[in-house]
């Protein structure tokens, strides 16, 4: 699908769900009390070093509240910027399906009727955490409610991720994407840019790999050191150069343009809770880092996915 305009040179997540469903459509994130298998030892302990204590889902509700409150109160917030809307019912903080069946068929099935206007259950989770009980399930529900889930890869070369702790292989995360696929589930990825070591092209490495399989979206992000995370801690005792906002945006704009055409693109760009965030600074101005990419992909009248690239074997540097 292609819903590129004069204005974005990329398909938008606004777009698409214009397109899909006819109407502005607001993410309701809501926090299941889930842990992380990275966190709590079930794969690895300490979690991802960039990921805060929040489990990388700050804007999250409270985990204490059921979720018909925090629902309720995330809504009314959505609601004084725009007045009407369609719902995401969406588990964000941590990993969402690290709890036995029955409990997350509890939880979602309650998500899905917190309201009408629920159109889509959005689970963010990590690519080893998907047994086949589960996304058997997941499948099922898709059939009556549109079931996304959200994958955290981040880099597709193994030495950064064993940098950071991801505590996943490539062949995990892709074996997950297919056994998705199978059941129709709609799949977005999510990547940083900046992470230490990397380069340019291992950045595009990343979008290359992604190109080879059937994923539906992708979130850019740029790191963010954060306050009470390990690789902030570590940025803190010995600072090392991070990506500039030019260069953020040079990058991001030849990712957009290897990029398949087809996949959505849902963020150019991420965001911290300002009082936790050590650096990069200009991140906080997050209109200003998506406008800086319009700009730059109109000058060079470049186009999501006109300088298509795809790549099966990425060899790990
Ligand atoms: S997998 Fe997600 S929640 Fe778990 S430590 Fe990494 S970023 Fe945080």
């Amino acid at each position: 699908m292609e819903l590129i305009t004069r204005e974005k040179h990329y398909n938008t997540l606004n777009n698409y769900y214009k397109n899909k469903y006819k109407q502005k459509v607001f993410k309701i994130s809501l926090n299941g009390g889930f842990t992380c298998p990275n966190i709590d030892g079930t794969v690895a302990s300490g979690g991802c070093t960039f990921c805060s204590w929040m489990g990388s889902g700050d804007f999250a509700g409270n985990k204490r509240d059921p979720l018909k409150k925090q629902f309720e109160e995330i809504k009314e917030k959505m609601h004084k910027k725009w007045r009407e809307g369609l719902y995401i019912a969406y588990f964000q903080a941590n990993t969402n399906t690290h709890a036995p069946l029955p409990r997350l068929k509890e939880l979602y099935e309650e998500a899905i009727t917190l309201d009408p206007n629920i159109v889509m259950l959005s689970i963010g989770t990590r690519p080893d955490s998907l047994p086949q009980d589960v996304v058997d399930y997941l499948g099922e529900l898709n059939k009556r409610i549109d079931v996304q889930v959200e994958l955290g890869l981040q880099t597709v070369h193994q030495k950064t991720s064993d940098l950071i702790n991801r505590a996943h292989d490539l062949k995990s995360f892709d074996d997950a994407v297919y056994r998705l696929r199978e059941k129709n589930i709609e799949v977005v990825v999510h990547i940083i840019n900046g992470l230490p070591g990397e380069t340019k092209e291992m950045m595009l490495d990343t979008i290359k790999h992604l190109n080879t399989l059937p994923i539906q979206g992708i979130k850019i992000h740029m790191l963010h050191l954060m306050e009470k995370t390990k690789m902030g801690y570590e940025y803190t005792q010995k600072p090392w150069p991070l990506l500039t906002l030019e260069e953020y945006v040079d990058i991001v704009v030849n990712q957009l343009r290897i990029l398949d055409k087809n996949t959505i693109v849902h963020r150019v760009t991420g965001d911290a809770p300002t009082e936790m965030l050590i650096a990069p600074t200009w991140t906080r101005k997050k209109f200003v880092v998506s406008n800086e990419i319009d700009k730059l992909m109109r000058k060079l009248n470049a186009y999501q996915g006109d300088m298509y690239e795809r790549k099966h074997h990425i060899e790990s540097t």
